[in-house]
């Protein structure tokens, strides 16, 4: 059996062809997109099941799915694509059975077969990217929620006066860890400063500029005021750290670390490890792909 896995990102459209008798991708590839409307993505889903035979779809989706992953309920950053009934339209056009989830609920799942959270007993995932998402892995299961809203992470209020974030709260950590958000914190801290882009900001770091290392200090700490709360609700064996932004690696993990050390529960946090994600840009193609074969009765666990 061959499952189209589909990632849908803010900047691109990432997929995988993953073939389940050998548990591996035959192909992938990425094709940079700004956000897809829906006539869009159905005329790159046309091309890509031009060029593939494919058995099974499963559809990464950047927002809120319904219970039973046929409705996508809120998806902010992507125009037309809120209550849609995703699942029984790409159904209805192609006739291969296809699947929803969630796209960082996907990458969790992904990074806890494959990936960092291999050999665990659960995690919990942070994606830092234009957005900040989240998912929760634990004895094999992914967690939805009672609803199938969970689990979004990156909604963790941290300044209860702070920015309005697009979810219609105040002062998420989304506000301040996302590539929009540590841009302006950037600008914040140091108004004379250029407006830099995360990527710049590690550079800059990494050639020894103190404000630099600084900021990626702050960074640190308000994610782990975040992961403190994650891992005094779920108790995770580890809490992985994935999208674009966690490549600045070390200088960003460890003022998590500390404050998480400082805040969690200690029982909690002796055995506990915080991780870069190892799967990179693919995790959610993956994970929606695995995830379609574990609702067939293969079990990851
Ligand atoms: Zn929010």
């Amino acid at each position: 059996m061959k499952i189209l896995g589909i990632d849908v990102g803010g900047s691109s459209i990432k997929f995988v062809l993953w073939d389940e008798l050998i548990d591996s991708i035959i192909t992938q590839g990425k094709i940079p997109f700004q956000p897809p409307t829906l006539n869009q993505f159905f005329s790159i889903l046309n091309t890509l099941l031009s060029n593939f035979k494919v058995d099974k779809i499963g559809i990464a989706v950047p927002g809120t799915l319904d219970l039973n992953r046929e409705y996508s309920i809120f998806v902010p950053n992507l125009q037309d694509w809120n209550s849609v009934p995703l699942k029984f339209l790409i159904e209805n056009e192609y006739k291969i059975e296809t699947g929803l989830e969630n796209d960082a609920n996907s990458a969790a799942y992904a990074e806890y077969v494959l990936g960092s959270g291999k050999n665990t007993n659960g995690i919990v995932l942070l994606t830092l990217g234009t957005g900040v998402g989240g998912g929760v892995v634990l004895h094999g299961e992914l967690m939805v929620g009672a609803n199938g809203g969970g689990a979004e992470l990156g909604h963790f209020c941290i300044d209860v006066n702070g920015f309005p974030c697009n979810c219609g709260s105040n002062g998420c950590l989304e506000q301040y860890v996302s590539i929009h958000g540590i841009k302006r914190l950037g600008e914040l801290l140091d108004p004379h400063r250029r407006s830099l882009s995360p990527q710049e900001w590690s550079e800059l770091a990494d050639k020894g500029d103190s404000f630099a290392k600084f900021l990626w200090e702050k960074i640190g700490h308000y994610i782990g005021l975040g992961v403190s709360s994650y891992v005094n609700i779920f108790h995770p064996s580890k809490v992985v750290i994935g999208g674009g932004i966690s490549n600045a690696g070390e200088k960003l993990l460890n003022p998590i670390r500390h404050t998480v050390q400082k805040r969690a529960f200690k029982s909690l946090v002796s055995d506990l490890t915080i991780e870069k994600a190892l799967l990179g840009d693919f995790a959610g193609a993956i994970g929606i792909s695995l995830l379609s074969i574990k609702k067939r009765g293969k079990n990851y666990e």
